[in-house]
């Protein structure tokens, strides 16, 4: 059995969708918190488990003995420590056979606020002595494109990551690598640092939106602590903005910017180019 946490989010959908093109449904268990929203999930014949990060008693019957689980990372940072432990825990009780884990590019060497719960899991999970997987993922394409429409109605991408490049991949390409690793051998104990096979500014971004959409869009650098003010006034929890600013003071740092092939070796393709998620997202 294949085990997926967090199978109702958005990369947890996508990995399911790639298991079920690969192995019969009766081997997949989707391990969510809300039954109702996993009603399609359940339809395609996935088995469901009820369980809550924040309720370790609720994790106590979502896994069993010889299984591969994923642990798809909580979103709540700051409380992603006590909660990837209690699945860890969980886990480690049961005895399943490989715990992958959706970390964060650069794994111990991520040094910024965004990372700490992932550098931290990590330490978990190896001092669990299950056998594991380290999926360290860069960004999403889609931490982006997701802003698109903002973008054009402004007319600019606002940052304070100044040069800095971004190797990011679409959700779909992490989720295919989650997949391959679940559903191939000999990746025990392995970190894989996946991200996309291009690095681009957010300058260059900004010019394949020109491009691709037709209309002007420009990079504008802010210092750091206007581009915090920016954030803030269109709605961004106050702690949420910092995680951002800190997030472009990685990216100007290089952080984000590494180009393994890891990632396109595990899926056994090239990545999906930036191009194509600005082209989709401008579709709608
Ligand atoms: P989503 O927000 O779409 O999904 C997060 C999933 O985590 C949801 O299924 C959610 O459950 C589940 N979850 C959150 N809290 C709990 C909890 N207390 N108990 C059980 N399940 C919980 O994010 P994505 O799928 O896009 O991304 C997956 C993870 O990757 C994120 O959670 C985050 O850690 C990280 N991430 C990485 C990014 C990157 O660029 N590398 C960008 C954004 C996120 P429910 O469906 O019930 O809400």
């Amino acid at each position: 059995m294949i085990v997926i946490t967090g199978a109702t989010g958005q990369l947890g959908r996508l990995v399911i969708d790639g298991l079920l093109e690969k192995v019969p449904a009766e081997r997949v268990a989707a391990v969510v918190r809300d039954r109702d929203r996993a009603a399609d999930l359940a339809a395609r014949g996935v088995q469901l488990r009820i369980a809550d990060y924040d309720r370790p008693e609720t994790l106590r019957d979502a896994f069993r003995a010889g299984e591969k689980v994923l642990l798809i990372s909580g979103t709540e940072a700051g409380r992603r420590v006590p909660q990837h432990t209690a699945v860890v825990d969980a886990a480690r009780r049961a005895g399943v056979a490989l715990l992958a884990y959706t970390s964060v590019l650069g794994g111990p060497e991520a040094d910024f606020l965004l990372a700490d719960d992932h550098r931290e899991t990590e330490r978990v999970i190896l001092g669990s002595g299950l056998p594991h997987v380290l999926l360290r993922n860069g960004w999403y394409h889609e931490n982006y494109t997701g802003q698109l429409a903002t973008a054009l109605e402004h007319g600019a991408v606002l940052g304070s990551a100044g040069e800095g490049r971004i190797a990011s991949a679409s959700r779909a390409d992490f989720a295919a690598a989650a997949v391959a690793v679940l559903t191939g051998e000999g990746h025990e104990n392995r970190a894989y640092e996946l991200s996309g096979d291009v690095a681009w500014s957010l300058a260059e971004y900004a010019a394949e939106v020109t491009r691709l959409s037709g209309r002007e869009v420009v990079y504008r650098e802010l210092p750091p602590a206007a581009y915090q003010e920016v954030l803030v006034g269109a709605g961004v929890p106050e702690p949420m903005a910092a995680i951002l600013v800190d997030v472009d003071a990685a990216i100007a740092r290089g952080r984000l910017a590494g180009t393994s092939g890891d990632l396109r070796r595990l899926i056994g393709r090239p990545t999906t180019p930036l191009a194509d998620a600005i082209a989709a997202a401008l579709k709608g």
